[in-house]
């Protein structure tokens, strides 16, 4: 494991930080998601909350600082996952986020540059840096979410077009996005696998119809999507027909990553802030819960360390991302659960005093979209069983019927 910056990167960290210091709402500053929880779709705390997303994505852009590892000629800045993974350690100490933007930026476009051809870089990654198009992930369904595979979205060639007909549902900001990347079959004679293509589709098209799902801490960040004999030129199929499953491997990968980065959310100290302001920090109970999440704060300091010394060496994190995953879902669940023990009645009733309730009360309620999105805690575990430990495959008796052989639920 490598603690220490090379002498390149020690640089480009301490040019990172100081553009950040010029031109970042300082750490501190009103939450960045402000808006976003609690704030129905089409609201104007919404809409703000969707303009201060794209406003900082542009403040990047201008400064050279959007989009680190994609090529140049498409408005990256042609640089390595080790800048990027430095620029990401600072950046996270400001109060901003790329919110609405993360999966069209977190990866549709990795999956674009990986998959995609030279007219649809062109088209798609530019508008992508300079946060003009907002993209939404149209994967799930009501029968497919850890088994995405089984997804009955049915996709028909008619001429130049593929006719789209099906449900999704989970989509974040679908309600907000211009595109979708989108999953359907193509073809149900061959094993589940193997007949489904990635689109790249207009949410404005005609047949789609988009419906907010609302949230127990009251935000509608999740919609149903409705797709009616939806047409799709051919030209927007990303990879081939009929090979969608490995494009949508490069997706999954991108979108684990990104949960699982640790970001340093201070749950210790913030647990001691809460205490001191409670009068509680004598309490041993209370000094025990605050040592487990400053204990859980070191390890997740030095896994995400040794990710990034793999990553330094050019390899790509693996069932790692996985590991990461789940130590964060864990971290953020437990932390809640002995944060609203310090809060006390403060988290139930009280709230935005010196005490802050209100923060453990809905990290509480947040936790849960950790640890269920991108592939759900117990399918992680899987990964790890499988490939880290050896354990014997998963059965898996589908794997090679026809799709229209595979017994279906409901
Ligand atoms: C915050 C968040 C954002 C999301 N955003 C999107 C999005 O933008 N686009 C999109 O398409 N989807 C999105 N999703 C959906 C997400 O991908 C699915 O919720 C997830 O894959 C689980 O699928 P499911 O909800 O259908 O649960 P199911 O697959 O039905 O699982 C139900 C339960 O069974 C368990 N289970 C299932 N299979 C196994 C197995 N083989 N072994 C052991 N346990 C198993 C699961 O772990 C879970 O506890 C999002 C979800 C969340 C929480």
């Amino acid at each position: 494991m490598d603690f220490d910056d090379t002498p390149e990167e020690a640089a480009f960290r301490a040019e990172a930080r100081a553009w950040l210091e010029a031109n970042a709402p300082r750490p501190g500053a009103p939450d960045a998601w402000a808006g976003m929880e609690g704030a129905p779709a089409g609201s104007d705390a919404f809409d703000e909350f969707v303009e201060r997303c794209k406003q900082w994505q542009r403040t990047l852009s201008d400064g050279g600082w959007a989009c680190l590892t994609w090529p140049k000629e498409y408005g990256g800045q042609g640089l390595t996952s080790a800048h990027n993974m430095i620029f990401n350690q600072e950046v996270g100490q400001f109060g901003v986020t790329l919110g609405v933007l993360i999966p069209g930026l977190g990866f549709v476009g990795p999956t674009i540059i990986a998959h995609g051809s030279d007219e649809q870089k062109a088209r798609y990654l530019p508008p992508l840096v300079r946060a003009d198009e907002v993209w939404c992930q149209l994967f799930s369904e009501p029968g497919a979410g850890s088994d995405l595979a089984n997804l009955r979205t049915k996709a028909e060639r008619d001429g130049d077009e593929f006719v789209v007909t099906g449900q999704k549902v989970w989509n974040s900001f679908a309600h907000v996005a211009d595109y979708g990347i989108l999953l359907a079959r193509t073809n149900p004679d061959v094993p589940k696998h193997k007949g489904i293509t990635f689109f790249l589709v207009d949410m404005r098209s005609p047949g789609i119809e988009i419906r907010p799902i609302r949230q127990i801490n009251g935000a509608a960040k999740f919609n149903e999507v409705f797709l009616d004999e939806v047409r799709i030129p051919a030209g927007n199929v990303l990879g081939e027909v009929d090979g969608g499953w490995a494009v949508t491997h490069t997706t999954l990968m991108y979108e684990r990553g990104q949960i699982g980065a640790t970001r340093d959310r201070k749950l210790a100290q913030r647990m001691i802030d809460a205490a001191r302001a409670g009068g509680t920090l004598d309490d041993p109970v209370v000094r025990q819960a605050i040592a487990r999440a400053h204990t859980r704060e070191q390890i997740l300091r030095y896994f995400s360390l040794k990710l990034q010394t793999a990553i330094r060496q050019g390899k790509r994190p693996g069932a790692e991302a996985s590991l990461m995953k789940l130590l964060v879902g864990n971290h953020l669940r437990d932390s809640a659960v002995d944060g609203m023990m310090v809060a006390g009645l403060d988290a139930v009733a009280g709230g935005e005093g010196p005490i802050g309730g209100d923060q453990w009360k809905d990290l509480l309620l947040w936790q849960y979209e950790v640890r269920f999105g991108g592939g759900t805690e117990e399918i992680q575990r899987n990964t790890i069983g499988e490939s880290v430990l050896g354990l014997p495959r998963e059965e898996r008796v589908d794997k090679d019927l026809a799709f229209r052989d595979v017994k279906q639920s409901g």
